[in-house]
């Protein structure tokens, strides 16, 4: 098959060609990749992939849409299906697993991390990582889908939900676990302050309804933000690009605040400031991907149409290296998603 398939490490180490086509072992089946999308695990699985136990070359991607080629028939999924994915292999058996909460399975494997992933003609892995796609959406749509909303699901409606009426600070707007935070903070009834470097995506957020927009390079985040809540600060602070933000994360937080933390794009060993956290009782919670439950529970209100992924920009599999520049260099504003032929 044809896929995009990383070789080493680094720019250079992306090779678009062929690459052996997956085996289907019992209890997986097999999907035939219509359009795959971008995340920022990409780019540490180009660049380090440290901590993630992998073998090269592999192939990248951790979001797809697309048909099922071949399924046990025990499975439900049948052959001509639509389906989207479920990054993460779990074990179903382990005391996480029965509690319902797959992202902690002692045996998880993540798609695209620790094994092949969807950017190639067809991917294999267990019949559990095939959901069915809501009917409303296109491939690109469905593509952009798992990651971003399934990470923002769980922080915004997760351990310490969001609630009508809470004002919540959501930085890096344009970045697609920040624009799906800002529609579910939108859907929960909370005003959304957002953040970014770029005048032209904060007139774009707010015209997605956030509430008001800060540009960073211009104005401190927190004392903008404490202009904005009456001095009181945000009930939660969506962080993910770690050391540049957390300070101020830390400083726009109200008493009692939660700051929920899902990346660190710009590092992760960022000043604590352990006084501010426990005078102030902030609750900083740390989020990955979402469980089952909430993965479903996110797919039946975009089958309901009520939200849909925003779509930066739609990129030939041939031009996989072009769009994760544009992902490195945060132009985006949604999704990047690459179709596969
Ligand atoms: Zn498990």
């Amino acid at each position: 098959m044809k896929a995009v398939v990383l070789e080493k490490r680094g720019k250079d180490g992306i090779r678009i060609g062929d690459f052996p086509d997956p085996a289907r072992p019992q209890g997986n089946a097999i999907m035939r990749v219509k359009a795959a999308a971008l995340n920022h695990a990409d780019l540490y699985m180009r660049d380090s992939g440290k901590g993630i136990t992998h073998e090269l070359p592999m192939v990248l991607g951790l979001d797809g849409a697309g048909e099922i080629v071949e399924a046990d028939p025990e499975s439900g999924l049948k052959p001509g299906q639509r389906v989207i994915t479920y990054p993460m292999e779990f074990c179903g058996a382990c005391q996480y697993c029965q509690a319902g909460e797959q992202p902690w399975c002692r045996d998880l494997s993540i798609i695209g991390e620790q094994r092949h992933g969807t950017y190639g003609e067809y991917i294999s892995a267990r019949a559990g990582c095939f959901l069915p796609m809501p009917d409303n959406l296109d491939w690109t749509q469905a593509a952009a889908l798992p990651v971003a909303h399934m990470t923002a699901w769980r922080m915004v409606f997760g351990r310490s939900p969001l609630r009508p009426g809470e004002t919540v600070l959501i930085h890096g707007i344009g970045g697609g676990v920040a624009l799906a935070a800002l529609q579910l903070a939108i859907l929960a009834g909370a005003t959304a302050l957002v953040t970014s470097g770029s005048d032209e995506k904060l007139a774009k957020a707010k015209a997605l309804g956030a509430h008001e927009g800060i540009n960073y390079r211009r104005d401190k985040v927190a004392d903008r933000v404490r202009e904005l809540t009456h001095g009181r600060g945000v009930d939660m602070v969506i962080d993910n690009v770690g050391e540049a933000t957390w300070g101020e994360s830390l400083r726009a937080a109200a008493w009692g605040g939660r700051i929920m933390v899902c990346g660190a794009t710009t590092g992760g060993h960022p000043s604590a400031d352990l006084q501010r956290v426990f005078v102030r009782q902030l609750q900083i919670i740390g989020s990955t991907a979402a469980n089952l439950d909430q993965y479903r529970a996110l797919l039946r209100v975009v089958a309901a149409g009520r939200i849909e992924p925003v779509i930066d920009s739609v990129y030939a599999m041939d031009d996989a290296v072009e769009a994760l520049d544009r992902l490195e260099q945060a132009r985006q504003f949604g999704k990047i998603v690459l179709t596969i032929p």
